[in-house]
């Protein structure tokens, strides 16, 4: 019995009712047919596999046909459907069945799997379809609808959240009707609970779907983890006459080209630089940025200078405060202006 009959007997009713059953490697026992539409679709879309299965079976009618068959007649016949290691593969699998399996595909998923290009999932699907095996599936699709569905956290590329997806895609086998089962999963995944905009209005796991009823149906699966950004600080020096700011006017290339921003780096270096000194230094709070590459803390400190001078040095602008963050300057270099506007006010 199912560990979640709550989630298996929808799942093949619908299937029964509204899923898909005239794809042309559906109604067959034909191990062939079905290994053969197995590897064409683990990349590849159900319209494009079509045409390349329907070409294909007629070339290569049998398993001995294809084995017998020049590789590159194989690869001609599957050029365009892309990830060529499938069919060079197919073609060993093909020589190795007929070699040492007397051209007979074995039964159970275990010993499918140890074929070359036969994953684990692949096997169970070939198991299920051909032999009525109760063997879990568990492709990108069904992932999805099982991190929805059971709100399973975490990125499911973790070897740990693959384990415990594997484990519960184990739990979850029905009795019977594997068959319709297996086809549910993939064509709820396909077809229902697709990866933005899942159709949960249509899905007959709407009742128990933990992300639907959490309204979590974007934030799983969980997304891959990004990487960890570099770190990086910089001083900007807020030079102020009270009512304006002075401002650099960055080279036009390179991080916020072309833009206005206080003066970086440390405050006396570059107060000195520009011949200034300062009556009052406060430190202000920092600020994070997050780039593209790298997170910048930025480490603002206001200088109050009197009276305010002329900078000889080229590209300096004095900007009023009030329209200072408004003039063309980054984004946290805006709300570091708006900071000190705001106490000035
Ligand atoms: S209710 Fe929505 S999110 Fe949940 S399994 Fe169905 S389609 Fe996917």
């Amino acid at each position: 019995m199912s560990a979640f009959p709550a989630f298996t007997a929808p799942l093949i009713a619908w299937q029964k009712n509204a899923g898909r059953h005239d794809l042309p490697w559906q109604q067959t026992r034909d191990p062939y047919r079905i290994w053969l539409s197995e590897i064409m679709l683990q990349q590849t879309q159900v319209a494009t596999v079509i045409p390349y299965f329907q070409r294909f079976l007629a070339r290569f009618p049998t398993l001995q046909a294809l084995a017998e068959a020049p590789l590159e007649v194989v690869i001609e016949h599957w050029a365009g459907l892309g990830y060529y290691a499938r069919a060079r593969n197919l073609h060993r699998c093909a020589q190795q069945l007929v070699a040492v399996h007397a051209g007979k595909f074995p039964n159970s998923a275990v010993q499918l799997s140890a074929l070359p290009g036969i994953g684990r999932s692949t096997a169970a699907a070939i198991a299920a379809f051909a032999f009525g095996q109760r063997s879990a599936i568990l492709d990108g699709n069904v992932k999805r609808v099982l991190c929805r569905h059971f709100a399973i956290e975490g990125f499911p590329g973790q070897a740990a959240i693959d384990r415990e997806l594997w484990t519960l895609a184990e739990r979850l086998l029905p009795e019977s009707d594997i068959e319709a089962y297996t086809q549910g999963l993939m064509d709820l995944g396909a077809t229902v609970c697709t990866r933005s905009r899942p159709r949960c209005g249509d899905c007959p796991l709407a009742a128990t779907c933990q992300a639907r009823l959490g309204n979590r149906q974007s934030e799983l699966p969980t997304a891959r983890p990004r990487p960890k950004l570099p770190e990086r600080r910089a001083g900007f020096v807020l030079i102020s006459d009270g009512r304006r700011l002075l401002l650099e006017r960055r080279p036009p290339h390179g991080v916020w080209g072309g833009l206005l921003v206080p003066p970086e780096g440390e405050a006396a270096a570059v107060l000195a630089r520009l011949g200034l000194s300062a009556e009052s230094r406060h430190d202000l709070a920092p600020l994070k940025h997050t780039f593209t590459h790298f997170r910048l803390t930025l480490e603002p400190v206001l200088c109050i200078v009197k009276p305010a001078p002329t900078i000889g040095e080229p590209g300096m602008n004095w900007i009023t405060i009030d329209t200072a963050a408004a003039s063309g300057v980054p984004t946290p270099i805006r709300k570091l202006i708006e900071r000190i506007a705001g106490d000035a006010g």
